[in-house]
């Protein structure tokens, strides 16, 4: 009798928890029966959820036997759609003569006039797929630590970086936000800095004991992150609508996945927000390794383009990664100095070490790409100005097209706007050729001589030396080896041309200006003259 009873217990829990938690037969199936079809806003469930059983039961839903859920917050958006005033819903900011100067762009390299009359919580255009706003994604996800490097950043565009963080992330998923500075000088930096982000608890400021370059920094950060994951935004960045879960999704499912978010322009003159040219496209780079991007191959693309896809090298300033697999990667390469490069180390590591690398269409982050380089960059790094002896004029680019003669111009006095365009700054590299810009902005133009008596002319770098290889002597000539001839100019004409080479004419000595020796050491290192 006793042990009757007790099959019949077994038999009545064995049948309540397959009532209970058998997905197909229990109760679950009987609920699913009553709820309308479709995901949120009564659309048909979009994206990974498409075509799959998707069903609500309050705010969680049961797709594949897995919980997810809308993560939109949908009274902040409701919010954010009333905002009026200067460059809200991304909007350009009706720029005064008197607030387009020079001065406005001197510290930041974007107009931070314009930045500081906009609020620090403006509202965003929702420029997503329209597809994005019925994703679920899991209802468990990780949290994390936002590591924002930043030096000498100017104060609201720095700040509305970390609103727009604050404003539009669900709070249990930001561990914390996490300020490096990089041995910044600026006061507003310092203890106005602290006194300010100290309203936000779990945001934390830390500094760099001397000026370490973005990839040193970003590894201060991220050796004290605390949340699962990691996401590295740059200091002048405002995310937009529901950013964060898309991105972590990824990560959750497969830890190894790095992810960008979609990269959107803020303008450096009007704070206007937009997507880039063409907007989701595959990182790539070119033989000379410079970063491009370019378009989905028809092959790849995916039904739904507001899907995750995949990407060979990312870009480098944007991305989220599971805190342990960077570490699991080495991290970045500590010897990588300012910014430049680190986007391929990292990218090849997680190809060849069994990870994959996405970017994530609905999640859309915006970025101020800067007009020039406001800061110094400090070690080996060879940029200069080419001053001729004789008349005292620079090497000049200003009116250079492709294959126009080189020009003579006034000197760029300091570090100024024009200096900092570009326009009188040349960069020797490895490649023993010589071109406008600066290192990482090099225009991949070269100068470039035909005969013993042509113009230098500004020509494609062909990276093959031939009549683009140069040589600095020692009685500051600069020589160039095809024609056996050296570069010489006229102050009537402001022509730069090739002459029989005569040491002792001063239109023929050229100085290099604000480089350092060992620079010119190494573009003459097989010097064999
Ligand atoms: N940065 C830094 N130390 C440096 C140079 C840059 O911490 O020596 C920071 C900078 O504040 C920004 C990020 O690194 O948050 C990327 O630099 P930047 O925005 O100048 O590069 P860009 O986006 O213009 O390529
Ligand atoms: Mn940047």
């Amino acid at each position: 009798m006793r042990r009757k009873q007790k099959r019949l217990l077994q038999a009545v829990g064995l049948a309540l928890a397959a009532l209970v938690f058998l997905p197909n037969v229990g109760l679950w199936a009987l609920y699913r029966e009553r709820q309308p079809e479709g995901g949120p806003g009564g659309a048909a469930a979009g994206g990974e959820a498409q075509g799959s059983h998707v069903r609500k039961r309050k705010e969680v839903y049961f797709d594949d036997g897995q919980r997810k859920k809308d993560w939109h917050d949908k009274e902040a958006i409701r919010r954010d759609l009333e905002c009026t005033g200067n460059g809200e819903q991304g909007k350009p900011y009706p720029m005064t003569d008197a607030e387009q100067v020079d001065q406005a762009y001197r510290e930041n390299g974007f107009n931070i006039f314009v930045s500081d009359k906009i609020s620090l919580n403006r509202s965003l255009p929702d420029i997503r797929h329209p597809n994005c706003n019925n994703k679920l994604y899991l209802e468990k996800l990780p949290n994390t630590s936002v590591i924002i490097p930043f030096h000498n950043e100017g104060w609201s565009s720095l700040l509305r970086t970390v609103h727009s963080i604050l404003n539009r992330s669900p709070p249990e998923l930001i561990a914390e936000i996490v300020l490096v500075d990089d041995f910044s000088d600026r006061e507003h930096l310092k203890k106005r800095l602290e006194d300010y982000m100290a309203q936000f608890p779990n945001v934390r400021i830390l500094r760099t004991k001397k000026r370490e370059g973005l990839i040193r920094t970003r590894m201060l950060g991220a050796s004290v992150a605390i949340g699962d994951v990691i996401t590295f935004l740059d200091s002048h960045c405002e995310a937009n609508v529901n950013w964060l879960p898309p991105l972590l999704d990824r990560i959750a499912r497969n830890r190894k996945t790095i992810v960008c978010p979609m990269i959107d322009v803020i303008d450096h003159d009007h704070f206007g927000y937009e997507t880039q040219a063409g907007d989701a496209m595959r990182g790539a780079f070119d033989w000379e390794m410079y970063y491009k991007r370019i378009p989905i191959p028809p092959e790849l693309q995916k039904p739904d383009s507001s899907d995750p896809f995949e990407s060979p090298v990312m870009a480098g300033g944007l991305f989220a990664v599971d805190r342990k697999w960077f570490w699991e990667l080495g991290g970045y390469d500590a010897g990588l100095e300012i910014w430049g490069g680190e986007q391929y180390e990292i990218s090849f590591k997680v190809w060849m070490c069994g990870g994959r690398m996405e970017d994530i269409p609905c999640s859309r982050v915006g970025h101020i790409y800067r007009k020039y380089v406001p800061y110094k960059v400090p070690t080996g790094v060879s940029l200069a100005r080419i001053r001729n002896i004789g008349t005292g004029l620079c090497a000049d680019t200003k009116h250079g097209t492709l294959g126009s003669p080189l020009r003579l111009e006034t000197c760029v006095k300091g570090r100024g706007e024009a200096a900092w365009n570009n326009i009188q700054v040349f960069t020797f590299s490895w490649r023993e050729d010589i071109r406008p810009g600066d290192p990482q902005h090099t225009k991949k133009f070269c100068f470039d001589a035909i005969s013993h008596s042509s113009p230098v002319t500004l020509y494609d770098c062909h990276g093959m030396k031939g009549n683009q290889l140069w040589r600095y002597r020692k009685d500051k000539t600069l020589y160039h080896p095809v024609s056996s001839s050296c570069m010489d100019c006229s102050e009537s004409d402001r022509k730069i041309f090739m002459n029989t080479c005569n040491p002792s004419s001063p239109t023929q000595q050229w100085i290099f200006e604000h480089t350092n020796s060992t620079v010119l050491e190494k573009f003459n290192r097989n010097l064999d003259l």
